[in-house]
């Protein structure tokens, strides 16, 4: 039996060495191994969130169509993250690649290694605004709000500035 195709939006970030060169081999990658890519965002430069003294980051936001089940898809972008160099060391520390997944169609997980919607999507403007390039009247399947709406009732306040088309 064949999956159904699923549309999945994905939250990329890097702040570490050449950031978009990481962006760019990540969307590449992804396009390769997990999917049809559908959509990608401007990418925007963001201020670290959660540990502060950092590096800045370019953050940007993907939609796939994917045949891979959402734990087969978090397996394949641990792997890309860790093909790009990516090292775990502190939470929320720098990172050559980051690969969030946000949404998985409609679908709402909740395992131990998968939480979908991401947990902290709505409380990221770094997260929320690329995202708004590509979705904005999607709707988040536990708050059943758009995009948008997330967006104009985040209260981050950390700066994200557009640095590409
Ligand atoms: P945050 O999830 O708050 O953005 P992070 O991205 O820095 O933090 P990571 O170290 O990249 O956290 O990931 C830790 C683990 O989070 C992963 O190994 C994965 O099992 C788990 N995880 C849970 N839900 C998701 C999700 N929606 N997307 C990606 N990873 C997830
Ligand atoms: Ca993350
Ligand atoms: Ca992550």
């Amino acid at each position: 039996m064949h999956n159904k195709v699923n549309h999945v939006y994905l939250s990329l970030g890097s702040n570490i060495g050449n950031r978009a060169s990481f962006l760019n081999q990540a969307v590449r990658l992804l396009s390769q191994n997990c999917g049809t890519l559908m959509a990608q965002s401007a990418i925007y430069e963001t201020a670290p969130w959660g540990l502060l003294a950092q590096d800045d980051f370019l953050n940007m936001a993907v939609a796939l169509d994917t045949a891979l089940l959402p734990n087969e898809l978090l397996a394949a972008v641990l792997q890309i993250e860790t093909s790009l160099g990516r090292v775990r060391t502190e939470q929320w520390g720098p990172r050559t690649i980051d690969i969030d997944i946000l949404l998985y169609g409609t679908v709402v997980v909740a395992d131990k290694s998968l939480t979908v919607p991401h947990p902290l999507m709505h409380e990221r403007r770094f997260t929320l605004q690329p995202l708004a390039d590509i979705a904005p009247n999607v709707l988040h399947p536990l708050f059943k709000k758009t995009v948008t709406e997330l967006l104009l009732l985040c209260p981050d306040t950390a700066a994200v500035s557009k640095v590409t088309a």
